[in-house]
């Protein structure tokens, strides 16, 4: 397919042009608020055409997909217009500011009959997925607790909106929290009902948090523990999954990399798992391109997107009210 990108950001940079490109795609054209970055944007990586017009591009006929990846706020209206001209959406998390939106991108690619899915990486990580099966294979036997570690330290070039504008979708939660849900969703199976949580702003945050903590009662009765930060230098991130016959210690895996560790821990012993090292964003695109052609479902669909905000948006109240906060 030809794909037009929307945003001229640093994740379609790093990842997600080779990512495209690597599974055959034709990056057409690249979109942006302001003519100068598109250009440079467009210049920099190889593709041919640009434009701030986001209807005119969406008018092309022969662009089929649109990847977004502009700032948070963006997403929900460039998105609905991309599902009207009838291309399918990779949209970055979280899909929107609020659920009411992100339910609506998604009925509107239901309804337009468009493939549409939300770019939650980790679900697409070797080391995620063995979890996951490990997990659904009963080697740890009934879930009780999950405790999520992804307090990381943002690197320079990324301390813009994530860390001063809030209307943007900056802070914490919108970045981090979003896909620790997804994780909790993806290798559980379920979402919480309810959340409590506290945040602060840590050293980089201004007007919008940098860390967050959270603890999240999920259906089956099983704990969540979730950390986010952008302050956090030397704290390595990971994941335990505790059960009633043993426990998964994933060190190192919340992460763009194909990288980390995969423990199993029961009374016979400590076992490392293998995984398969694969590009999480390249696995994003191959799941992505084969629900197009009809075969299977995106990594993180819509629905999954919607559900991640959710709990996100929860974690933020709760955090701002001091009180338990439902999910919904
Ligand atoms: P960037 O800050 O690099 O880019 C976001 C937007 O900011 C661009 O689309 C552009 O807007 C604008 N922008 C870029 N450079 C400049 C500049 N020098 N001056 C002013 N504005 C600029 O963001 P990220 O790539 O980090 O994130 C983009 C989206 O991707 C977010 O929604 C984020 O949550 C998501 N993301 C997802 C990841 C994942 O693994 N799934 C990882 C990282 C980010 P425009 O082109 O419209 O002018």
């Amino acid at each position: 397919m030809r794909w037009a990108l929307v945003g001229a950001s640093t994740i379609a940079a790093e990842h997600m042009l080779g990512a495209l490109r690597g599974a055959g795609q034709e990056v057409a054209v690249v979109q942006s608020t302001t003519a100068t970055r598109a250009g440079e944007f467009a210049r920099a990586h190889g593709i041919p055409a640009f434009g701030t017009d986001l209807d005119l591009i969406l008018s092309d006929r022969g662009i089929g997909a649109v990847y977004i990846s502009s700032t948070n706020e963006k997403h929900h209206d460039q998105a609905l217009a991309a599902i009207a001209a009838g291309k399918h959406v990779l949209c970055e998390k979280p899909l929107a500011l609020a659920v009411d939106q992100a339910a609506e991108m998604v009925a509107a690619a239901k309804a337009k009959g468009v493939t549409f899915a939300t770019n939650h990486h980790l679900r697409c990580s070797g080391s995620h997925r063995t979890v996951r099966d490990l997990i659904a294979g009963g080697r740890i036997g009934r879930v009780l607790s999950l405790r999520l570690f992804h307090a990381v330290h943002l690197p320079d070039h990324l301390r813009g909106w994530r860390i001063d504008n809030a209307a943007a979708g900056g802070g914490v939660i919108p970045d981090i929290t979003v896909h620790d849900a997804d994780v909790a969703r993806f290798l559980l199976g379920e979402d919480p009902v309810s959340v409590v949580a506290q945040m602060t702003a840590s050293g980089m945050g201004q007007g919008v948090e940098d860390s967050v903590m959270s603890v999240w009662t999920m259906p089956s009765g099983a704990m969540v523990m979730a950390h986010e930060s952008f302050t956090h230098p030397c704290a390595g991130s990971g994941l335990e999954v505790h059960g009633t016959e043993g426990s998964i210690f994933a060190a190192g895996v919340m992460t763009q990399q194909p990288v980390g560790e995969v423990a199993l821990v029961t009374a016979k012993g400590r076992d490392l798992i293998p995984y398969p090292a694969h590009d999480l964003y390249g696995q994003a695109v191959q799941d992505f391109l084969a629900a197009v052609a009809g075969q299977g479902r995106p990594a993180a669909d819509g629905p999954d997107g919607v559900a991640s905000l959710a709990v996100a948006l929860a974690v933020r109240q709760a955090a701002r009210t001091g009180a338990r906060q439902t999910v919904n």
